[in-house]
């Protein structure tokens, strides 16, 4: 390519939920696009960590952290820009689903789904957002919203979930517009149905309907949601910021 636009080469990019799933995946395509990457998972993602850099030949670390734990963000956050000497981009992924009916929801299920999905990124995106202010650096963040962000999923009951997925789609505005004189981008994805252990692990009948229910006809893979991440962190998008992607096999289409 003459003018290499979608390159990450020479960022540092923060990934959380980079343990498996979206992550995971998502994590090694940012690697190939040449960026340096750094996993925040619950989970030690230092096996995944060694074979992105292995794989891509770029650095990589990981780091043990709860998003829901703003002390340990900054922790984390402080850690890495230290370790990779700078930080750049942010894919803000982790996150959970609930999938139980509201009249059985109970306030510590409630609370606990919105601290991951909801306090979670915005925790790790104003902890990141301090430090590119702090050091007059510009960036880009992508945040995982979800089509549960716009439609109600059925048959299962994830009140929870897709209250907290339409606040990220908000949240995700309304930094954009905020950090407009700081340079820094913020977008979100949306995806429909993505095969992994989230959705891998639900109701088979469920599963079933959710797959006639999508025009495609297949739940997507996490390598198909790379590319829009790529293109949002990249400066093929510098004029996008609160821009939300729907990635859903036309899913919301219908
Ligand atoms: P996975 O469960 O496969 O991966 C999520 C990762 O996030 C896990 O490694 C998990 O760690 C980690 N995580 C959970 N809680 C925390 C926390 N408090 N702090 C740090 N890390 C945490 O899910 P997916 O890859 O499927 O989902 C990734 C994102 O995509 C989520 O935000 C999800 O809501 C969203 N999404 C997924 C869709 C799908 O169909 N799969 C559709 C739309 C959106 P551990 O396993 O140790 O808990």
């Amino acid at each position: 390519m003459k003018h290499d636009i979608f390159s990450l080469k020479g960022k540092v990019c923060i990934v959380t939920g980079g343990y498996q799933g979206i992550g995971e995946v998502v994590a090694s395509y940012i690697a190939d696009a040449g960026a340096d990457v750094v996993i925040l998972d619950l989970a030690d993602a230092t096996a995944v960590a060694e074979r992105i850099a292995a794989e891509y030949g770029v650095r990589s670390k990981a780091y043990i952290c709860d998003v829901t734990n703003p002390d340990n963000v900054q922790e984390c956050m402080d850690k890495a820009a230290e370790e990779m000497g700078t930080l750049d981009l942010l894919f803000n992924n982790a996150g959970i689903c609930l999938h139980k009916p509201a009249l059985e929801c109970e306030p510590k299920d409630w609370l606990k789904v919105v601290d991951v999905n909801l306090n979670g990124v915005y925790y790790v995106a104003q902890t990141f957002g301090r430090y590119l202010a702090a050091n007059h650096k510009k960036g880009s963040i992508v945040n995982t919203a979800s089509m549960s962000a716009t439609i109600v999923n059925i048959p299962q009951g994830q009140a929870s979930y897709n209250a907290s997925k339409a606040a990220v789609k908000h949240l995700t505005k309304s930094l954009a517009v905020e950090w407009v004189d700081k340079g820094i981008r913020v977008n979100s994805i949306s995806p429909g149905y993505i095969r992994t252990a989230i959705t891998g692990n639900s109701n088979p009948e469920w599963q079933k309907l959710w797959i006639e229910s999508i025009p495609y006809k297949r739940m997507g893979t996490p390598e198909e949601l790379a590319g829009a991440v790529i293109y949002l962190l990249s400066d093929a998008s510098t004029y996008t910021s609160g821009c939300d992607m729907i990635i859903d096999g036309c899913f919301t289409v219908v």
